[in-house]
């Protein structure tokens, strides 16, 4: 069973507030909402400007179509690996939180050839967002110094300077 309880992007953000239970005129605190989204099947879902639903709650693992349009408007049109370039054809949509640990929602999500995937996933590289950009640490064994590398589809920086 789907219980839809809707809300403000505000509200989830915070926690503070209430949520509507559609179909009786019950309100919920937004924190409790938000708690039991995370432990049962309460979906919340964030509608963008377009009422195309941005942001899904845990129980969805799967990015949608309008998810990964933000993404390759974000990423430029390709990896949001460091320093890539891999065409977007080659991407998918992955989590920078895994599912289950972190929503299905742009903001939680990266488009990634499988190589940076892995570079996430099971090389130790640590991965940041400012704006609209993601920015990856290398793990001290691939460049002690740790300097930031930027994702996404930019000429890469000059490392040897
Ligand atoms: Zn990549």
């Amino acid at each position: 069973m789907t219980l839809v309880v809707t809300m403000t992007e505000e509200a989830l953000k915070t926690g503070l507030g209430v949520a509507t239970l559609p179909g009786c005129m019950d309100t919920i605190s937004a924190s409790t909402a938000r708690m039991l989204a995370a432990e049962a099947e309460i979906v919340p879902v964030v509608l963008g400007s377009k009422s195309q639903p941005l942001d899904l709650g845990t129980s969805r693992r799967f990015f949608s179509e309008a998810q990964r349009r933000a993404m390759t408007v974000r990423s430029g049109g390709g990896c949001e690996g460091p320093c890539c370039n891999a065409p977007l054809a080659w991407c998918d949509a992955a989590h920078l939180r895994p599912a289950g640990y972190g929503p299905t929602s742009v903001d939680n999500g990266l488009l990634l050839y499988w190589r940076c995937h892995l570079l996430l996933d099971k090389h130790g590289w640590q991965v940041r967002r400012e704006d609209d950009r993601w920015w990856w640490t290398p793990p001290p064994w691939v460049d002690p110094a740790g300097r930031e590398r930027p994702g996404g589809r930019i000429p890469p920086l000059d490392l040897t300077a």
